[in-house]
C-alpha cells in the first residue's frame, strides 16, 4: 500500500510513531516531519492538549477525531488515563454530544437501521465492512441516559459502549459494530430541528416496531451466528423487558439498563457488608423508583439471597420494597401494575411519599433509581440515619443534577455514617476531619468483563448465575484498604485485571450450565482471559 494510504486508516496509522526503516519500506519519507516520536511521547502530547479544552463537548470531540485518525492511540490513552477518560467518552459528555449529534457530526460512526430499511436488513448488515462479529450494542434512542428520546441521535451510546468493550474489556474493535434502530421520534425539538439527522415522524409502535426488531434479530443471528452478544441499551421499559424475555430464550442478549446496572449495584451491596456486617439476608432493601433499574437490582438482590440462604424467591423478595411516581408498590395495587412491577407488589397499607415509606418499611438499604434529582431529603437521610447505625445509601440517578442527594448531603446528614455510593462520580468529601471517598456504581465495572467472559467460553445463552457471578467477582477485587476509605468499588486504575476476573468468573459459570461452545475450557481461566484482550501498542510493519 501507499504511504499515504497507510497514514489514513485509522487501523494502520501511527503518525510520527512511524520509524525511520518503515518510513523507508512503505512510501511514507516527506510525508511525515522528521521527528520520530514514540507512543508514550503522543500520549503525552495528546493529554495535554485535551486539558487545554475548558469545554467537555470540546474534548469529547477531540477523542473522536482521534479514534478516526489512530485507534490504537485512541485506546492506548483510553486505558491509560482511564479515569479521566471515562467521563469524556461516556458519561456524563456522551449524553451531551447525543444532544447535539446533528450539528457534531461528521463522519459517520456505526450503522443506522431504520424502517426504510424493512425488509433489507441483512442486506445492510452485509454493507458493514467487517465480517466477524462478537459484540453488538444496540439502541433505539427512546431513553437515552436520563435525557428521554433522541431518536436516531442515540448512537453516541452504543459508539462510547463498545469503545469501554475494547477499552475496558479487552474486545478487539474490529469485532465491535455499533447499531441504532430509527423507527422515529417522540421529541418534537428534533421533529423540528432542520440538522435532525433521522427520520422525522413518530415512533412506531406495536406490530410496526415488533416487526423491525425481529428482522434485526433474525438477521443478526444468520449473519453473525449464534455467539454473537446483543446488548440492548437505552430503550424504554415498555421495550425492554419484553424485548429481553422475549430474546433470551433464542438469542445471546444482555440489557445492560437491566442486568448490568443489578450486577454493579448487587456488588457494591456485597462488598458494603464488609463494613456493615451481616449478610445480604438480614437487610431490608426499599427503593425509589421501579423501573429498569429498581426492578433489575431488587430481582438480583432477590437471588443472591435465594442462592446463599436456599430460601425460595418469592420469600426473599419480600425483604424488598419499592417506590414508584404513585407511593409505595403494594399489593392492592396489583391490577393496575405493569407486569415487571407485580412480583414487587407485598402484603401493606398504601404510603405515599419516600419519607413515610422509610418510617413504614424502616428498610437499612435505600437505593434511588427514580431518575429524580433531589429526592433524598434531609428529614429522609436523618430517618435513615436514625434507623441504622451505618445507613447504606446509594444515589443511582444520572446525571449528576439528578442524583439523589450529593456525597456531601449523605455524609453531613447521617453525620458521617452513611455509606455512600452513586451513580454519577462525586469529588471526596471532608467531614469533621475525616475524608470519606464515594464510590461509584458505574456499569462499565460490569459489562466489559461480563461480555468477555461470554465471548471466551463461547456462550450461546445469558443466565442469571452468570451476572452473580460478575458481581461477586467485582466485589472481590475491593481491598482492605479501598474499604478504609469507605469505598465499595476498587479504583478504576485496575479495570483490565479487574474485567479479566470478572470475565474467567462468567466463563466458568457458562462451562458449569453447559452454555459455553468453546471447548476444551481453558484450565487458567483469568490468564487465559488476559491473554485474549486486544493490546493498542504498535505493531511494527515490515
Ligand atoms: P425507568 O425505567 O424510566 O424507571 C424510572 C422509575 O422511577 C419508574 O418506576 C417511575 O415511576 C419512577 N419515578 C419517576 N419519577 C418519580 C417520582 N417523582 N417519585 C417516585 N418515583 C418516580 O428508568 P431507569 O432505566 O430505571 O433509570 C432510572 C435512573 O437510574 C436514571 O436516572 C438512570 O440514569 C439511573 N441509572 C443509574 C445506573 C447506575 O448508577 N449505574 C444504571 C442505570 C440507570 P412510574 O413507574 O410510576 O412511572
Ligand atoms: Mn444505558
Amino acid at each position: 500500500a501507499s504511504g499515504s494510504t497507510l497514514l489514513r486508516d485509522p487501523r494502520y496509522n501511527k503518525g510520527l510513531a512511524f520509524t525511520e526503516k518503515e518510513r523507508d519500506a512503505h512510501y511514507l519519507r516527506g510525508l511525515l516531519p522528521p521527528a520520530i516520536f514514540t507512543q508514550e511521547l503522543q500520549e503525552k502530547r495528546l493529554m495535554h492538549n485535551l486539558r487545554q479544552y475548558e469545554v467537555p463537548l470540546h474534548r469529547y470531540m477531540a477523542m473522536m477525531d482521534l479514534q478516526e485518525r489512530n485507534e490504537r492511540l485512541f485506546y492506548k490513552l483510553l486505558i491509560d488515563n482511564v479515569e479521566e477518560l471515562l467521563p469524556v467518552v461516556y458519561t456524563p459528555t456522551v449524553g451531551e454530544a447525543c444532544q447535539k449529534y446533528g450539528s457534531i457530526f461528521r463522519r459517520p460512526q456505526g450503522l443506522y437501521i431504520s424502517l426504510k430499511e424493512k425488509g433489507k436488513i441483512l442486506e445492510v448488515l452485509k454493507n458493514w465492512p467487517e465480517k466477524t462479529i462478537q459484540v453488538i450494542v444496540v439502541t433505539d434512542g427512546e431513553r437515552i441516559l436520563g435525557l428521554g428520546d433522541l431518536g436516531c441521535q442515540g448512537m453516541g451510546i452504543p459508539v462510547g459502549k463498545l469503545s469501554l468493550y475494547t477499552a475496558l474489556g479487552g474486545v478487539r474493535p474490529s469485532s465491535c459494530l455499533p447499531i441504532t434502530i430509527d423507527v422515529g421520534t417522540n421529541n418534537e425539538k428534533l421533529l423540528n430541528n432542520e440538522f435532525y439527522i433521522g427520520l422525522r415522524h413518530k415512533r412506531a409502535t406495536g406490530k410496526e416496531y415488533e416487526e423491525l426488531l425481529e428482522e434485526f434479530m433474525h438477521a443478526a443471528k444468520q449473519n453473525y451466528g449464534e455467539k454473537v452478544l446483543i446488548q440492548f441499551e437505552d430503550f424504554a421499559n415498555h421495550n425492554a423487558f419484553d424485548l429481553l424475555a422475549k430474546y433470551s430464550k433464542s438469542h445471546l442478549v444482555f440489557n445492560d439498563d437491566i442486568q448490568g446496572t443489578a450486577s454493579v449495584v448487587l456488588a457494591g451491596l456485597l462488598a458494603s457488608l464488609k463494613l456493615v456486617g451481616g449478610t445480604l439476608a438480614d437487610h431490608k432493601f426499599l427503593f425509589l423508583g421501579a423501573g429498569e433499574a429498581g426492578t433489575g437490582i431488587a430481582e438480583l438482590i432477590a437471588l443472591e439471597i435465594s442462592k446463599q440462604t436456599k430460601a425460595p424467591l418469592e420469600e426473599t423478595r419480600k425483604k424488598i420494597w419499592l417506590v414508584d411516581s404513585k407511593g409505595l408498590i403494594v399489593s392492592s395495587r396489583m391490577e393496575s401494575l405493569q407486569q415487571f412491577k407485580k412480583p414487587w407488589a407485598h402484603e401493606h397499607e398504601p404510603v405515599k411519599g419516600l419519607l413515610d415509606a422509610v418510617k413504614a418499611i424502616k428498610p437499612t438499604v435505600l437505593i434511588g433509581s427514580s431518575g429524580v434529582g433531589k429526592t433524598f431529603t434531609k428529614e429522609v437521610v436523618e430517618a435513615m440515619a436514625s434507623l441504622n447505625e451505618k445507613p447504606l445509601i446509594l444515589a443511582l440517578s444520572n446525571p449528576t443534577s439528578q442524583s439523589e442527594c450529593t456525597a456531601e448531603e449523605a455524609y453531613t446528614w447521617s453525620k458521617g455514617r452513611a455509606i455512600f455510593a452513586s451513580g454519577s462520580p462525586f469529588d471526596p468529601v471532608e467531614y469533621e476531619g475525616k475524608v470519606f471517598v464515594p464510590g461509584q456504581a458505574n456499569n462499565a465495572y460490569i459489562f466489559p468483563g461480563f461480555g468477555l467472559g461470554l465471548i471466551i467460553s463461547g456462550a450461546i445463552r445469558v443466565r442469571d448465575e452468570m451476572l452473580l457471578a460478575a458481581s461477586e467477582a467485582l466485589a472481590a477485587q475491593v481491598t482492605q484498604e479501598n474499604f478504609d476509605k469507605g469505598l465499595i468499588y476498587p479504583p478504576f486504575t485496575n479495570i483490565r485485571k479487574i474485567s479479566a476476573h470478572i470475565a474467567a468468573d462468567v466463563a466458568a459459570k457458562a462451562y458449569e450450565l453447559g452454555l459455553a461452545s468453546h471447548l476444551p475450557r481453558p484450565k487458567d481461566l483469568v490468564k487465559y482471559a488476559e491473554s485474549c484482550m486486544y493490546s493498542p501498542v504498535y505493531r511494527s510493519y515490515r
